[in-house]
């Protein structure tokens, strides 16, 4: 049974009628990895796997949620100190108690739910939960949001409710995605401007290594102030950087001598990737899917030689795609860990990820996940099929 099915039986087993269904979306980044912070652009868009939710409100002043992946039942109010025990539940209480610190209407509702989303792979299923509720309820109680709020009603979700300080990425992408589009995000001005993605004749596809080395927090916030501290250094003799992202290579040069060699490597990977995503915008504008991959291999070397987040599981799989033809390959996400995102022609599609998992196996002991991946809507209301 399809799980839009198995949602509605649930349903009507549990509340004895039916609503009405809601989707969104994981989210995948195609490149501009670590600009977040940085002031630049990130380039995600919504991916075909996600979350489906039937809701209706039920006129009490409770929600009753049933997670069809966790089999599980929770009932709770909607104020404060009424924050349920189960994570995935608190995912649900945070949008609504957002919605309402927005001034929103939220009152009690039944809501089924479940998702295709791996959890926990970079693919943002939290993202797409929040995003799907914050959606509904805004539609379900005619709420007027809008849809940048609805974004930050999941972050604030995650910050708030489920101890998670991330930005507005994820969110943003699971909330404005389209099919066929990904979309440029200026991390400054929160400006965005979508770009066609329809690679006739290639794949995206996801190879996990499902590792995640530890030192990933204490690197970060060493990254954070590299940046920082090369970007004051730019600062003085151009008081218009605000951010790294703000800067010239040229102007990086200049500081040269003046900063450690370090902070000098993570801002020459910074600006340079700022760069890329415009070039791989331009190069999409064109259909030009070669110049896309190989900046996604310009984008992997930054972030394993000059940044250094990424590991020895992530660089196999990298060296494996270039050596196997394959278009395009990156680690995606924070590094240390995690997904490639790869750009396969679709002749090549079969053998690299035979190969992937063979030798990945053989090196590493365990084998790797293979998501293939397909840019697809985001939040929506799902009407009759
Ligand atoms: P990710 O990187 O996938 O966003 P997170 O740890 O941020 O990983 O979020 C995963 C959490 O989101 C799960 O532990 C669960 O609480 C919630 N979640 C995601 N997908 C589902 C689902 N299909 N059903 C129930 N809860 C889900
Ligand atoms: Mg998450």
């Amino acid at each position: 049974m399809d799980m839009k099915n198995r949602i509605a039986e649930k349903f009507r087993t549990l509340f004895g009628t039916d609503g009405q269904f809601f989707a969104s979306a994981g989210r995948i980044n195609l490149i501009g990895e670590h600009t977040d912070y940085n002031g630049g652009y990130v380039f995600p868009g919504a991916i075909d796997k996600g979350i489906m939710a039937e809701i209706k409100v039920n006129g009490t002043a409770k929600v009753h949620a049933f997670s069809l992946d966790y089999d599980e039942y929770v009932e709770f109010g909607l104020k404060e100190e009424d924050k349920p025990a189960q994570s995935w539940a608190c995912y649900i209480f945070g949008v609504c108690r957002e919605t309402l610190k927005r001034g929103g209407k939220v009152e009690g509702f039944d809501v089924v739910f479940a998702g295709d989303v791996p959890l926990g792979a970079g693919l943002s299923s939290s993202a797409a939960l929040e995003s799907t509720m914050a959606y509904a309820l805004n539609y379900i109680f005619s709420n007027g949001i809008d849809k940048f709020e609805l974004a930050k009603i999941g972050q604030s979700t995650e910050h708030n409710y489920c101890g998670v300080k991330c930005g507005i990425m994820d969110q943003f992408a699971s909330v404005f995605g389209k099919a066929g589009q990904l979309i440029r995000l200026n991390c400054k001005t929160l400006e965005y401007k979508y770009f066609p993605f329809n690679p006739q004749g290639y794949k995206l596809v996801l190879i996990d290594s499902c590792v995640k080395h530890e030192l990933a927090s204490s690197a970060y916030n060493k990254r954070r102030a590299s940046c920082e501290n090369a970007a004051a250094a730019i600062r003085k003799n151009h008081p218009e950087v605000e951010f790294l992202s703000d800067a010239k290579r040229v102007w990086l040069d200049e500081v040269r001598a003046e900063i450690p060699e370090e902070d000098f490597l993570r801002a020459e990977y910074v600006i340079g990737e700022v760069q890329r995503v415009l070039d791989v915008c331009d190069a999409l504008e064109r259909g030009d899917y070669e110049t896309v991959g190989e900046m996604m291999y310009q984008t992997h070397f930054g972030l394993s030689r000059l940044y250094e987040v990424s590991c020895e599981e992530l660089d196999f799989l990298n060296k494996l795609a270039r050596k196997m033809d394959v278009t395009g390959s990156r680690v995606m996400g924070g590094g240390f860990g995690g997904c490639t995102i790869n750009l396969v022609k679709d002749e090549l599609y079969d053998g690299f990820v035979q190969a992937a998992v063979a030798r990945f196996t053989e090196k590493f002991g365990h084998a790797p996940k293979v998501y293939d991946v397909v840019i697809s809507d985001g939040a929506r209301l799902l009407l009759d099929e």
